[in-house]
């Protein structure tokens, strides 16, 4: 059960998650079944038909995740890309514009622009601090989508949900929040008025890099059933085996990024005094360019931090494959400390595009491990520059 008036963390345990009638079980079964008995012709026990269509471990995860972004409806998707499609898809037509931040996530913007890009869906990237040029880029291509990322992926850009949605509103576009970076426990986007709240739950919503999974949140009842038509029509649903460890994954959520966040932030200010570090990019920092918007819309700064090197790409590349608790892997949010290199891995789709990110930079994931030995391992990788 869900109250208006619960916290976070009441929600990410308790939504969805009602025990089981029969046995008491606390834990709601997993339901591996594909389809249902019927009682007679067309007539189903509680609604239920067939997998594609409904699942009651994949509805436990759609009430929590919807409780979790202060919504009205979920849907689970197999991934996030899966879900931003099946999104696009519902709400947009041939001839339909988004405009999205300039530096949106490679694979979001490898989505939009070569695939849905060939059936008639336009795109602008712009920079989304530029207000003018935002307004200007809506109203130019009368767009009917803008699509924020905040933090942004890898750049750690911030943008001001609240005045983003003044802005595509009064244009008459929805705007989409990817709300993947700072998690349900640090931001809720609908409490600031976005429209559309998309996740890769991949990321720090499953939490254990066990599992690839995507989810779309709305509150409005409209919207929700066009997403709904599409997610049972084209079927990229969550299977229950990852339904079930994404729910069991968002239970622990808040003690997560708690710890997450102080550990980034320890990482952070240990980066900026070195000496081989061009900049350090986090939201933290009292002198970053978003750090006042940061303070008003999130609850704390999260556990992403890029950093630029002065030795440029050969530097980062160095610190990459020095590392030992940071593992170079791709992915973020999960438990263990991942190092990643985007101009070739996460982002190597957007190289030579306006989206491109620096070739000095590596995106840490800093993990829950203890703070101290991070700090060594960095500090070990360091003597290798
Ligand atoms: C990973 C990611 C996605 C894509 O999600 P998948 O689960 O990998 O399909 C979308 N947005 C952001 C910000 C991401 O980090």
């Amino acid at each position: 059960m869900t109250e208006n008036t619960q916290g976070s963390n009441t929600r990410f345990v308790h939504a969805g998650q009602e025990f089981e009638p029969v046995t008491g079980a606390v834990v709601p079964p997993l339901h591996f079944s594909s389809t249902y008995a019927q009682e007679a012709i067309g007539k189903l026990r509680n609604g239920y038909e067939y997998g594609r269509g409904t699942n009651p471990t994949r509805d436990s995860l759609q009430a929590q995740l919807a409780g979790a972004e202060f919504g009205k409806h979920a849907f689970s998707f197999s991934s996030g890309l899966a879900a931003e499609d099946s999104l696009i898809r519902a709400i947009l037509r041939p001839g339909d514009h988004i405009v999205l931040g300039n530096d949106a996530y490679g694979g979001t913007f490898r989505l939009i622009d070569r695939v849905l890009g060939a059936w008639g869906i336009g795109n602008t990237p712009v920079d989304m601090s530029d207000e003018q040029a935002l307004t200007a880029a809506i109203e130019k291509n009368k767009a009917k989508l803008v699509w924020v990322e905040t933090p942004s992926n890898p750049m750690m850009k911030i943008t001001d949900i609240s005045r983003v949605a003044q802005i595509a509103h009064a244009a008459g576009a929805l705007l989409v929040v990817d709300n993947t970076f700072a998690s349900p426990f640090l931001q809720q986007p609908l409490t600031h008025g976005a429209d559309i709240v998309v996740h890769s739950t991949t990321k720090y919503i499953g939490g254990h890099s066990d599992v690839v999974g995507g989810a779309i949140i709305v509150n409005d009842d409209e919207l929700a059933e066009k997403i709904g038509f599409i997610q049972f029509a084209v079927g990229a649903v969550s299977g229950p085996m990852d339904a079930f460890l994404t729910t069991r994954g968002l239970k622990t959520l808040g003690v997560r990024m708690r710890t997450h966040s102080e550990n980034a932030a320890q990482v952070a200010a240990w980066l900026r005094e070195r000496k081989e570090v061009e900049r350090v990019l986090y939201p933290g920092f009292a002198d970053h360019a978003g750090h006042e918007i940061a303070k008003k819309q999130m609850s704390g700064f999260g556990g992403m931090v890029s950093v630029q090197f002065a030795g440029g790409e050969a530097a980062a590349r160095k610190i990459a494959e020095s590392t030992k608790l940071f593992t170079l892997a791709e992915s973020l949010g999960g438990i263990e400390s991942l190092m990643n290199y985007p101009s070739e891995m996460t982002h190597a789709s957007v190289k030579g595009t306006e989206l491109a990110v620096p070739v000095n930079l590596l995106r840490l994931s800093v993990g829950i491990e203890d703070t101290a030995d991070l700090i060594d391992d960095l500090e070990r990788a360091f003597t290798a520059l």
